[in-house]
């Protein structure tokens, strides 16, 4: 069977991307690509910069100095890659929940977009490779032969959130963790519509291996 040279996989903030694209890659043996660290990168060093993140050109100015590298994992602490930015490993800092509730705002100006766009089109151009995010199939990587569109209801995606964080001594309550993903979903709507030739995956109530399953079998189908 020909594998598409690049899949992408885009949907909204709990929707599963990660799980299902590290899987997916580690199936094809592709190079697994969560274009999101790149944003949570820039913002954590924003904010450990100090800068004020409503000011636009310092952010803009910022994404196009700093180095941020995905490399394959260097611990073995269960991460899936290793993110630095300039050298610096950030892979555990870039998932806190400051980090979370500034991201979006960060990855609104056009001038972060322009830059970390450009980066991640230098790697997707160089083929066999799962790349998550929201705009992939649409603006970074339009001419992927795949793009999965992945449509989650709200209330799957805050109880999927919950089952990650069960170890945790403080869970939140379920409407807190649904309402900040609700938030996240409005601040994205700018990048979060599917392409017009991606195909659309409700995933609620299927787990991961099944979503896998489904992608093989859809590659594996007649044309
Ligand atoms: O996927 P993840 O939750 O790690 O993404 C963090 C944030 O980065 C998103 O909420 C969104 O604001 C931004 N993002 C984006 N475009 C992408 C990937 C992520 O705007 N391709």
């Amino acid at each position: 069977m020909q594998y598409p040279f690049v899949i992408a996989i885009d949907g909204p903030a709990g929707a599963g991307k990660s799980t299902l694209g590290a899987r997916l890659a580690t199936r094809l043996d592709y190079l697994y690509f969560d274009t999101g660290v790149m944003y949570r990168a820039l913002t954590l060093a924003a904010m450990q910069a100090g800068l004020e993140l409503h000011d636009q050109a310092a952010v803009e100015a910022l994404a196009t100095r700093i180095v941020i590298e995905v490399t394959p994992p260097t611990h073995d602490d269960g991460r899936q890659y290793t993110v630095l930015t300039d050298g610096n490993d950030v892979t555990w800092p870039i998932r806190s929940p400051e980090v979370e509730a500034q991201v979006s705002l960060v990855a609104s100006y056009p001038g972060v977009r322009r830059e970390l766009v450009r980066q991640q089109q230098a790697i997707g151009h160089r083929g066999r490779v799962v790349m998550v995010g929201r705009d992939i199939g649409t603006i970074v990587m339009p001419e992927a032969e795949l793009k999965i569109f992945l449509a989650t209801s709200l209330d799957e995606r805050a109880r999927r959130r919950l089952h990650e964080q069960r170890d945790l001594p403080h869970l939140p309550p379920v409407t807190q963790v649904r309402a900040s993903l609700a938030r996240r979903d409005d601040l994205d709507q700018h990048v979060l519509h599917p392409a017009d030739d991606a195909v659309i995956l409700n995933t609620d109530g299927r787990s991961p291996d099944e979503e896998v399953a489904w992608i093989m079998a859809y590659l594996a189908r007649p044309t």
